[in-house]
C-alpha cells in the first residue's frame, strides 16, 4: 500500500519549522502590542455558518469546501476565520462583557482549490478581528499594524491595496450600475460571471477568468456612487493612513471573495515575492452585518487574515541562531541508566539534551552528535563511571575532559549559558 498525503495537504517537517515558529512568534508579538487575545474556536463548523456568511454565489461555498455529514449534522471544514470566531463571539455573548473585543487566532483552514505553489488545501492562516469598533480608525490602524509587521518579517515589498464596498445603500447603487454596464456585454463574458450577473454581479469583479479581464477593466468604479457617510468614513481612513505614513494604492475594483464585507477591505500583496499569481499574502475588511446576522446585537467589526505559507515564500531566509544542546552516548546498561538521570538533570538546567539509546558503538554515537550539531557529547562508560566520572567532548573546540558525574550537569549548563 502506497499511502500518501491528500493533495494539496503539505508536511511540515522538523527541519522547515524553524521558520515556522519564527513567523507564529513575530505575528503574535506583534499583535499582543495592539492588545488582541488569542481564541481557538474548533476547526468544523455548521455548514451553513459558511454559507450564509460568505454567501452561497462565491467560489468558496460553490466549489471549495470541505463538507460532510456525520450523524444527520452538515459539517463543514473551516475555509477561513472571520465567521466561526464571530459565531463564538455571539455565542458567548461578549458583547454585554465588553464594548470592544480585540482578538487574533492561528492555525489550518481548508479550500479545495486547484494546487500551485502558495495555493493549497490546507494551509494556514493567521488572523485577527475586532468586535465593537465601528472606524475608521482601527480600519486604518489594522493596516497599518499589516504593513509594519511585514516589515519586521524582512518583507520589504509590500503594497497595501484598500477599496471600501460601502453600506446598504452604496451597495444597492452600485450593484444597479455594474450590472447596466455589464448585461450588453454578456454574451463575452466566462459561464460562471454569466451565471453570476444576477445572482451575485459584484463578485464578477473578482473572477480570474482571462475572457473577463478586460471587461472588469473598463466597469464603474464604486468610488463614484458612495453614499455620503460611505465617503466619509473612507477618506477619514485614508487621512489616518496619511498621518501614519502608511503607503497604500487605492484599487477601486479590489472586491476580494467573501459576500460578508462593508465599506472598508484590503489587501495586502508582496511584490517580487516568488509567488508569482499568488501574491497576495492577506487581506481583509470590515464586516459590519455579521454579529447581527448570526443572532447577536448591532455590533460592528473589522478583519484580516494573512496566509502564512505565502508569508513564508516571501520571507527572505535566515537561519537563526542554532539551540545548544548536548548527546549522552552511554556505553552499556548501567552507563545508560546514568546517563539518563544526567541528561534529567541537564534539563533541570534547562538545557536540551538527548540520550542515544540506539546501544551503538562510540563512533557511530559521535558521527550522530556531530552530524546533528550537538555542542557536547557525554560518553559514559563503566571504566569512567568506576572512577566517578565521564568524558566530555567538546564538539566545536574538538577537546575533551574527564569531568566528575556529579557536577557535570551543572558545569556544561554554566558554559552553555555563558557562551
Ligand atoms: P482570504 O481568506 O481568501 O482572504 O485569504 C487571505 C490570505 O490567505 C491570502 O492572501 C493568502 O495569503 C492566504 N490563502 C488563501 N487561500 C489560500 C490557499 N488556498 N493556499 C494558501 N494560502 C491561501
Amino acid at each position: 500500500m502506497n499511502l500518501r498525503a491528500v493533495k494539496g495537504m503539505n508536511d511540515i517537517l522538523p527541519d522547515e519549522i524553524g521558520r515556522w515558529h519564527r513567523l507564529e512568534r513575530v505575528f503574535r508579538a506583534t499583535v499582543k502590542l495592539y492588545r488582541y487575545e488569542e481564541v481557538r474556536p474548533p476547526l468544523v463548523e455548521p455548514t451553513a455558518l459558511f454559507v450564509r456568511q460568505i454567501g452561497e454565489v462565491t467560489d468558496i461555498v460553490e466549489k471549495e469546501m470541505y463538507s460532510f455529514t456525520h450523524h444527520g449534522d452538515d459539517l463543514t471544514l473551516r475555509p477561513e476565520g472571520t465567521a466561526g470566531v464571530a459565531r463564538a463571539y455571539v455565542e458567548h455573548t461578549v458583547h454585554a462583557k465588553e464594548p470592544v473585543s480585540r482578538w487574533y487566532y492561528l492555525g489550518p483552514m481548508f479550500r479545495g482549490e486547484r494546487p500551485a505553489k502558495g495555493r493549497y488545501r490546507q494551509f494556514y492562516q493567521a488572523g485577527c478581528e475586532v468586535f465593537g469598533d465601528p472606524g475608521p480608525a482601527i480600519d486604518a490602524e489594522m493596516i497599518d499594524m499589516l504593513v509594519k509587521l511585514m516589515g519586521d518579517l524582512g518583507i520589504t515589498k509590500v503594497s497595501a491595496n484598500i477599496n471600501t464596498l460601502g453600506a446598504a445603500g452604496t451597495r444597492a447603487k452600485y450593484r444597479d450600475a455594474l450590472v447596466a454596464y455589464l448585461m450588453p456585454l454578456r454574451a463575452s463574458l466566462g459561464e460562471d460571471s454569466q451565471r453570476r450577473l444576477e445572482r451575485n454581479p459584484l463578485r464578477i469583479l473578482d473572477s480570474k477568468d482571462p475572457r473577463d479581464a478586460e471587461i472588469i477593466a473598463g466597469a464603474p468604479s464604486i468610488l463614484d456612487v458612495l453614499d455620503e457617510d460611505d465617503r466619509q468614513h473612507f477618506d477619514s481612513l485614508r487621512s489616518y493612513l496619511d498621518k501614519l505614513r502608511t503607503p497604500y494604492v487605492v484599487d477601486a475594483r479590489l472586491v476580494r471573495g467573501f459576500d460578508y464585507y462593508t465599506r472598508t477591505l484590503f489587501e495586502l500583496r508582496a511584490e517580487g515575492a516568488e509567488l508569482g499569481s499568488q501574491s497576495a499574502v492577506g487581506g481583509g475588511g470590515r464586516y459590519d452585518r455579521m454579529v447581527k446576522e448570526l443572532g447577536g446585537p448591532d455590533v460592528p467589526g473589522i478583519g484580516f487574515a494573512l496566509g502564512l505559507e505565502r508569508l513564508l515564500l516571501s520571507m527572505p531566509a535566515s537561519a537563526g541562531p542554532a539551540r545548544k544542546w548536548v548527546l549522552l552516548a552511554p556505553m552499556g546498561d548501567a552507563a545508560t541508566a546514568e546517563a539518563l538521570a544526567i541528561a534529567k538533570s541537564l534539563r533541570g538546567y534547562g538545557v536540551a539534551a538527548d540520550v542515544d539509546g540506539r546501544g551503538s558503538s562510540l563512533k557511530s554515537m559521535l558521527r550522530r552528535a556531530n552530524a546533528a550539531g550537538a555542542t557536547y557529547c557525554i560518553v559514559v562508560g563503566d571504566a569512567e563511571l568506576a572512577k566517578g566520572t565521564v568524558q566530555v567532548k567538546d564538539l566545536n573546540g574538538h577537546s575533551q575532559e574527564d569531568l566528575s558525574r556529579t557536577d557535570v550537569a551543572r558545569i556544561l549548563a554554566d558554559r552553555i549559558r555563558s557562551s
